[in-house]
């Protein structure tokens, strides 16, 4: 039997917002998704942002996830924030080993594979986000560069947390740039994915984990990306700061998820 994936839609908002414009674009994500229960919706707020998200959308179907965390449990590690301090004040998600952070802050699948371990621990889901750079794929190395970061990231990591993650297929040159893979790039690159991992941990944990597309994901181009088999949802950056624009993508999500229950 075939597994039902729950579609996600994440926003990460970066660093970005002040306070009271992260307050208005909660309120605005609450109230406008509040109907398309479809799909699990997501915010991913700087850490400040977390603790008065998590209140505000208290008993609505809106999770709150953070952008990073460090995987020591505490101690003498200025600047950094735990698992448990996220999972304390009420994060579900956590995105880890984005581009911007294997760039700017060199951080290797090695170190990534604590940060995972440590997330699944205190009992999170972590969204890996993986992808290849444009030179990569110019020069052929895209599924190489994946299954590298797929199989250190995940080295140790038991199959049934495995299926419980969430991957996020996020091509370096698609990120902020404005032009999305195409819709069969990214299904390609998705069922290579689901693939090594059904290697990696087995078919049934496979076809259960959910495979995400971010690079400028887009109320426009949504609809086509998510229409692919193996595309459970959008991790979306600049497009989740305008309240329309994300809700427009959550929409979207929502309606392909009832027209294919329809169908079935
Ligand atoms: C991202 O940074 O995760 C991202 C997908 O950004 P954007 O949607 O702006 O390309």
């Amino acid at each position: 039997m075939e597994a039902v994936r729950r579609t996600l839609i994440a926003g990460n908002w970066k660093m970005n917002l002040l306070r009271e414009e992260a307050y208005v674009l909660i309120g605005g994500i609450l109230q406008e998704s509040a109907p398309y229960t479809g799909v699990d919706t997501l915010i991913c707020p700087p850490f400040l942002y977390l603790e008065i998200a998590v209140q505000i959308t208290k008993n609505a179907p809106l999770f709150v996830g953070a952008q990073n965390l460090f995987y020591e449990e505490s101690g003498p590690f200025t600047g950094e924030i735990s698992a448990a301090m996220l999972r304390e004040v009420g994060c579900s998600h956590v995105i880890i080993g984005h581009s911007e952070r294997r760039a700017y802050f060199r951080e290797s699948n090695r170190e990534l594979n604590r940060k995972i371990s440590a997330c699944l621990a205190c009992g999170m889901t972590p969204i890996l986000c993986i992808g290849e750079t444009l030179e990569q794929r110019t020069t052929g190395a895209t599924f190489e560069t994946l299954n590298e970061q797929l199989t250190y990231g995940l080295q140790g990591i038991d199959g049934a947390s495995v299926c419980t993650m969430v991957i996020a297929y996020e091509p370096v040159w698609a990120i902020g740039t404005g032009v999305s893979a195409e819709s069969s790039q990214a299904e390609e690159v998705h069922r290579f994915i689901r693939d090594v991992i059904a290697k990696f941990t087995d078919e049934e944990s496979a076809q259960a984990l959910r495979i995400i597309y971010g690079g400028s994901v887009n109320s426009a181009n949504a609809g086509e990306l998510l229409s692919c088999d193996n595309v459970d949802g959008a991790l979306v950056g600049g497009a989740s700061l305008s309240l329309d624009s994300f809700c427009g993508i959550v929409r979207t999500a929502d309606s392909l998820k009832k027209q294919s229950a329809a169908m079935s």
